[in-house]
């Protein structure tokens, strides 16, 4: 399942790994078995599960010996490419005090920016 994230390098639904484990590599797994394996994945920090599109997405520090942060997310509203950055601490400060002043608390330091990514900036260049 990690191997369907890796390889698709985008977000995807627990329902789109199941399929993928099925034709790609001969699984047949349950939605319980997919949604288990998931939430160990996450707990892991192997996988992380994007708020605003309920997707998952690999981990980009598996290899890495470091502790893992709280993971920024930049997601191209046009493709779906997801990617994983670290943000330096103060940019998180900021948000965080930003958001106390409004009187709100941030529910997670977990930030899921929409973007568009190198690619599809060039596309929409040329073609305007
Ligand atoms: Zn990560
Ligand atoms: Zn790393
Ligand atoms: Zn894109």
């Amino acid at each position: 399942m990690l191997e369907a994230l890796v390889k698709s390098g985008k977000a995807l639904s627990a329902y789109e790994i199941r399929d993928y484990c099925c034709n790609q590599l001969g699984y047949d797994l349950l939605p319980m078995s997919v949604y288990r394996i998931l939430e160990f994945l996450e707990n892991n920090d192997l996988v992380h599960r994007l708020n605003t599109s309920s997707k998952y997405i690999a981990c980009s520090h598996i290899t890495c010996p470091h502790d893992h942060e709280p993971p920024q997310f930049l997601i191209c509203k046009s493709c779906h490419r997801v990617e994983e950055v670290s943000m330096p601490d103060r940019v998180i400060k900021t948000v965080t005090q930003a958001t106390r002043l409004a009187g709100f608390q941030l529910a997670s330091k977990q930030l899921e920016i929409d973007c568009y990514c190198t690619e599809c900036t060039l596309t929409k260049d040329t073609s305007a």
